[in-house]
C-alpha cells in the first residue's frame, strides 16, 4: 500500500542536471551522499514509498533550460519531482560562500580563527533560507511530512512553521553541533535565530550523541527550554533532537568487490605498486580533513622507519572543493607544497613515497582503491560523519586490511576498532601508520570483521527509516499531547460527578494557582474571598481540601490556620491534616546544604536582585526581581552547575517559574498526594497546578483524578486552564 502522504526533501543543491538528450532536456541524477541514501530507500521500500516525493533545491543551471525541460517533461522516470530555485549570483555567494561556508562551516567544525563574523553574511544567509521557505511554502500541502537538511538551512524549519502549526517537520543537520563554548561565539541575534529556526523541526537529527548534548544544551542556554529523554519542552510544543549515524549503501560497496570491471582496475593498481604497501587517503579538499598533519605523520614515519622505504606508498586524492574561498585554496598550496618536499626528500630512483591527485575518482575507480590498499589513512581534525571510512570498510570483503581513522570523526563512534588516532599527534600517526602496515592477517580480520557486522546492522536505509519513523512517532506524541482546554460540558461532567460522589478530595497548588505571582514570596498573601471560598469549598459535605505548596510550613500555618484544610508543604517534605500535628521529615538528611548552599550564594553575588530562601527540606534561588535578560541567563548558568554539582547524589534540581530548587530527590507532590488520600480516601478527586512541581501530582493521580493544569504547556494533567485568574471562577462550580 502507498503511503498516503508527499514527502518534501529540501537541500541546499538539488542532486539533478539538466543535460539534453536526443533533443530532449532530462534530468540527470548527481551522485552525492543524501540523494544514494533516498534513492536506495524508495528503490528497496515500493510497499511504503510516499505517494509522492518531491525534492526543492537552489538549480546549478540556468532558469532558461528548466523552462524549455517544462515543455518537454520526463517526469515518470524520476523518483522525485523537482522544485528548482533561483538565486541571484551575488546574493547566493553570500549565503553559501559566505555564512554557510566562512562562519558556520569552520566555527561547527572548532576552526574558530577561520570564522568571518560579517553581518552582510548574516543578512543573505537570512534571506535566501526566507526564499527556501517561500518557495515550499507554494509547494506545500498540510499533510505533507517536510525534511529539511543541513547547515545551510538552519533558519528554515523556524520560518515554514510560522505558516503550518501543525506540520511535519524534520531536519538533519550533517555537520558537527560543537559545544556551547563554541556556538555561543556567534553574535546573540544570530545564535537565537539558529535555535528558533532549528526549533521549528519536530525532529532534529545528528550523527552522534554528542552533537544531540551540545545541542541541547545550546537551547538549555540560549532560549531557555528543558529537555528530557531527548524531548525538548517549549510550552506549547514538543520537539525532540535524536542520534542517527548516517550509514552507507553496504550491498553497494561489498558487492564491487565481485564485479568484474572494478577487479580489473584493483589489478592493475596492484601490479604497478607489487612489492609495495598501499596506503589510501582520499578526502575533499578542506581543511578540516587534516591532510597536511597526516602528511607530517607520514613524514615523520618514513623518518623513524627507514626499513619502510621502497616498500611503502602513500596514495593521496584530494578532491576539489569551494575553491574560491581563500582558506580552501590556501590549503591546496599548503598540501601541494607538503607532498612536493616529502617526495623531493625521501625519493629514490625507483621509489616515490607520495602519488598525489587533485581531482575527482569515479565510483568504480573509487571502489578498486579501496579494494586494493592496505591501509586506508582517514584522520580528519573534525568531521560531522565521514562515510569514506565506512565505504572502505565495507568494500574489504575477504576482510583484511587496517582502518586508520580520527577519533574526531563522528564515524569513529561505530568503528572502535579501527586503529583510532588523535590527527594532531604526529607522534602517534607515525607510530599508527607502522602498526598499521605491521597488523597480522589475523588481527585484521577480527577487527574488520567486527566493524563490518556493525555497518551492515545500520545501513543508510536503516538511516532513512528510523528518521521518519521516529518524526511520526513524535506527530503522534504531540497529537495525544494537545492541550485541552476545560470546556462547559466538561465542567458540568466534573459538577455532576461531585455531587454524586459520597466523598470529595481537591488538592490545590497555591502560587500560580490561587494567587497570582508576586514580586517577593510573602506578598503573595491569601485575600480573604480566597479564604471564604476555600472554607466554603472545605464545608461540603464529605469533602476535604488539601493546599499542597512548595511553600514551607510555618508561612503556610500563619496563611491557612483558620480554614479548614489539609497543608502540605515543601512538595511533600511537611504535612498537617487537619486538626493534627505538622508531621516534618526529619529523617531526611540535610548534609547536601552546606554543600550546595556556596553555588546559590555566588549566583545571587552575580545577579542583582536575586535571593536565596532557605526552607527546612529546600534550597530555593529566587530571580523574579532580577532584569529577565540577566537573570534568564544566570538561572541557566546556575541549573548548569547544579547538575554538574549534585550528580550522582539524591538530590533534584527543579526549573520553577523564575526560581530554581534543589531538594531531596523522592519527596514530590505526586507522593504526598497519594499520601494524604490515604488517610482521607475519595471517589471524587481534583487537582489543580500551574508548574513542574505539579506535574509529579497529575501523573501520580492519573488515573483517579480529574486533573487540570493552569496555563500553556505541556503537561500530564487531563485538561487545562487558560489562566490563573479564573481558577477562582472554576472552583465555585464545587460550592453547594
Ligand atoms: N567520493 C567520491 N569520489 C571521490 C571522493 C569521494 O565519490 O573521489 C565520495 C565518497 O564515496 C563519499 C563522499 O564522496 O561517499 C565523501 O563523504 P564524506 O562523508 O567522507 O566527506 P564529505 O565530503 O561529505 O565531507
Amino acid at each position: 500500500m502507498k503511503h498516503p502522504k508527499r514527502l518534501v526533501v529540501v537541500s541546499n543543491r538539488l542532486p539533478f542536471r539538466l543535460i539534453e538528450q536526443d533533443g530532449r532536456i532530462v534530468l540527470q541524477p548527481t551522485d552525492g551522499g543524501l540523494v544514494s541514501a533516498l534513492k536506495s530507500y524508495f528503490e528497496k521500500h515500493n510497499d511504503s514509498v510516499f505517494s509522492e516525493s518531491i525534492w526543492v533545491g537552489c538549480a546549478d543551471f540556468p532558469q532558461k533550460r528548466w523552462e524549455k525541460y517544462i515543455k518537454t517533461p520526463d517526469k515518470e522516470k524520476q523518483l522525485f519531482s523537482v522544485e528548482p530555485i533561483f538565486v541571484d549570483s551575488k546574493l547566493y555567494s553570500l549565503y553559501y560562500n559566505g555564512f554557510s561556508n566562512s562562519v558556520l562551516w569552520p566555527l561547527m567544525h572548532y576552526f574558530i580563527t577561520y570564522t568571518v563574523f560579517n553581518q552582510n553574511y548574516f543578512s543573505a544567509y537570512e534571506q535566501v533560507n526566507r526564499i527556501f521557505a517561500e518557495k515550499v511554502l507554494s509547494v506545500l500541502q498540510p499533510d505533507d511530512i517536510l525534511w529539511i537538511h543541513d547547515y545551510q538551512l538552519l533558519l528554515m524549519p523556524g520560518m515554514v512553521r510560522e505558516k503550518f502549526p501543525d506540520l511535519a517537520i524534520g531536519f538533519f543537520l550533517h555537520i558537527p553541533f560543537p559545544s556551547f563554548e563554541v556556538f555561543r561565539l556567534l553574535q546573540r541575534s544570530w545564535k537565537e535565530k539558529i535555535i528558533q529556526g532549528m526549533l521549528g523541526a519536530d525532529l532534529t537529527g545528528f550523527h552522534t550523541h554528542e552533537y544531540v548534548q551540545h545541542f541541547l544544551k545550546s537551547v538549555r542556554m540560549i532560549s531557555g527550554y528543558d529537555h528530557q529523554y531527548r524531548t525538548i519542552n517549549m510550552g506549547n510544543r514538543i520537539v525532540k533532537a535524536e542520534m542517527f549515524p548516517l550509514g552507507i549503501d553496504y550491498a553497494k560497496f561489498s558487492n564491487a568487490a565481485d564485479d568484474e570491471h572494478i577487479i580489473n582496475i584493483k589489478n592493475d593498481i596492484r601490479k604497478r605498486f607489487k612489492d609495495k604497501k598501499i596506503i589510501f587517503s582520499v578526502d575533499r579538499l578542506d581543511y578540516t580533513k587534516g591532510v597536511t598533519n597526516r602528511l607530517s605523520g607520514y613524514e615523520l614515519f618514513l623518518k623513524s622507519h627507514p626499513e619502510w622505504h621502497g616498500r611503502v606508498v602513500l596514495i593521496l586524492v584530494v578532491v576539489p572543493s569551494r575553491e574560491i574561498i581563500s582558506k580552501y585554496n590556501e590549503r591546496r598550496n599548503l598540501i601541494e607544497e607538503q607532498v612536493g618536499h616529502i617526495n623531493g626528500m625521501w625519493s629514490t630512483l625507483e621509489w616515490q613515497p607520495i602519488i598525489y591527485k587533485y581531482g575527482h575518482l569515479a565510483f568504480d575507480e573509487l571502489c578498486a582503491m579501496y579494494q586494493a590498499a592496505d591501509v586506508a589513512l582517514i584522520t580528519p581534525l573534525r568531521d560531522g560523519m565521514n562515510l569514506v571510512a565506512k565505504e572502505f570498510v565495507a568494500s574489504r570483503k575477504g576482510g583484511s586490511g587496517v582502518l586508520i581513522l580520527s577519533e574526531l570523526a563522528g564515524a569513529a563512534n561505530e568503528l572502535g576498532e579501527a586503529v583510532l588516532v588523535n590527527p594532531l599527534d604526529i607522534d602517534e600517526l607515525a607510530s599508527a601508520i607502522n602498526r598499521a602496515l605491521e597488523m597480522d592477517e589475523d588481527e585484521q580480520r577480527r577487527h574488520m570483521t567486527l566493524m563490518q557486522q556493525r555497518l551492515q546492522l545500520y545501513t543508510v536505509n536503516d538511516w532513512v527509516r528510523d528518521f521518519l519513523a521516529q518524526l511520526d512517532e513524535v506527530k503522534s506524541v504531540q497529537e495525544q499531547r494537545k492541550l485541552k482546554v476545560v470546556s462547559k460540558k466538561a465542567i458540568s461532567q466534573m459538577a455532576e460527578t461531585f455531587k454524586k460522589s459520597p466523598t470529595r478530595h481537591f488538592f490545590l497548588d497555591y502560587d500560580g494557582t490561587l494567587v497570582p505571582f508576586a514580586r517577593k514570596p510573602r506578598e503573595a498573601k491569601p485575600a480573604s474571598e480566597l479564604l471564604t471560598l476555600l472554607r466554603k469549598l472545605a464545608q461540603n459535605e464529605n469533602t476535604e481540601v488539601t493546599i499542597i505548596s512548595g511553600r514551607n510550613s510555618d508561612i503556610l500555618e500563619e496563611w491557612f490556620s483558620e480554614v479548614p484544610v489539609n497543608l502540605v508543604a515543601e512538595h511533600g517534605a511537611s504535612m498537617r491534616m487537619l486538626g493534627e500535628k505538622w508531621l516534618h521529615g526529619n529523617a531526611i538528611n540535610q548534609s547536601w546544604k552546606p554543600l550546595v548552599r556556596p553555588t546559590f550564594d555566588l549566583f545571587v553575588k552575580r545577579c542583582p536582585g536575586a535571593f536565596v530562601e532557605e526552607k527546612r527540606h529546600t534550597l530555593a534561588w529566587h530571580y523574579r526581581n532580577v532584569d529577565p535578560e540577566l537573570g534568564f541567563v544566570r538561572s541557566r548558568e546556575l541549573i548548569d552547575n547544579l547538575y554538574h554539582l549534585i550528580r550522582n547524589a539524591q538530590l533534584q534540581v527543579i526549573d520553577g517559574n523564575k526560581v530554581i530548587e534543589v531538594r531531596v530527590a523522592g519527596i514530590d507532590k505526586g507522593t504526598a498526594a497519594l499520601k494524604v488520600l490515604r488517610q482521607k480516601p475519595a471517589t471524587f478527586v481534583l487537582a489543580i497546578g500551574d508548574d513542574k512541581t505539579d506535574e509529579d501530582m497529575f501523573q501520580a493521580l492519573e488515573k483517579i483524578a480529574f486533573t487540570i493544569k493552569i496555563g500553556q504547556g505541556i503537561t500530564h494533567a487531563q485538561y487545562v486552564l487558560n489562566g490563573q485568574n479564573e481558577v477562582f471562577t472554576f472552583l465555585e462550580n464545587f460550592l453547594n
